[in-house]
């Protein structure tokens, strides 16, 4: 019931703009619009009719698009309650755990904090789709622009509890570079350093390299990692350390990496 299709569209120099599809209702999203002709013209070419914008952070290169979009299809504007003073035309403002339908396809509303105090993630779980933004990136996560380590740790161990077969629709196209990062971390990372050869064939042909599954990134992304003893080791801390102080230091190093 309720399965959604998901559509790429790739705008500015890395973000993704995902265009859902629930088919039975034709009720269509379009998650994070950066910008608004790129998503017009991507409908068109699909003969879709925008019904709704998921907005996942107040970011501009996440709702840059959203007026226009709003003017042209009358779509109503789904985001953070608490960033209701900085999400353009805000219809529906959620919150932790609220549901709401796209069509026949429920999607579960998450609030993880880190990247932006406000920062939300989309689950719909019948489809095994998540859309988090710039929280969890493939193989990487958000710069901590308003929250604390200790918060977007929280948040990332929820997301990465979601079933292992959840495909993680984030952000941006940024998995090679992050890869570079998760490299020095985990040298002896067999899955890793698989999925870095992937990444690259990908990359070398032009192709998208998200969304990835759940369980890759619980097994390769450094920064779901920060309880494993070596990833701990690896950033100068004693295996057993607080992961959220773990966490904290790699995210410091990834800064400036
Ligand atoms: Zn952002
Ligand atoms: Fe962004």
């Amino acid at each position: 019931m309720g399965r959604i299709v998901v559509e790429p569209l790739s705008v500015l120099s890395d973000n993704y703009v995902w265009l859902l599809r629930e088919p039975e209702t034709g009720a269509t999203a379009a998650v994070d619009p950066a910008v608004a002709e790129p998503v017009l013209d991507a409908l068109a070419r699909l003969g879709w009719s925008l019904t709704h914008v998921l907005a996942t952070h107040h970011h501009h290169d996440h709702i840059g698009g959203i007026p226009t979009l709003k003017k042209e299809t009358g779509c109503t504007v789904v985001g953070a309650r608490a960033d209701a003073h900085r999400i353009p035309g805000l219809d529906v403002p959620v919150g932790e755990g609220d549901l709401f339908m796209l069509g026949a396809a429920a999607v579960r509303v998450m609030e993880v904090p880190g990247h932006t105090i406000g920062h939300l993630a989309f689950w719909v779980p019948d489809s095994a789709a998540l859309f988090c933004g710039d929280t969890l990136f493939t193989l990487g996560c958000g710069r901590l622009f308003e929250g604390t380590a200790e918060q977007m740790w929280a948040s990332l161990t929820r997301l990465r509890r979601l079933p292992g077969d959840t495909m993680v629709y984030c952000g941006h196209e940024y998995t090679q570079s992050n890869a570079r990062f998760a490299r020095t971390v985990e040298r002896d990372n067999e899955a890793l350093k698989r999925r870095v050869s992937g990444v690259d064939a990908l990359r070398a042909r032009g192709l998208p390299t998200v969304p990835g599954r759940l369980d890759d990134e619980n097994e390769t992304n450094p920064f779901l990692r920060a309880d494993q003893p070596g990833v701990a080791r690896a950033v100068g801390m004693e295996p057993g350390s607080d992961p959220a102080r773990v966490f904290a230091e790699l995210r410091r190093r990834k800064d400036v990496f």
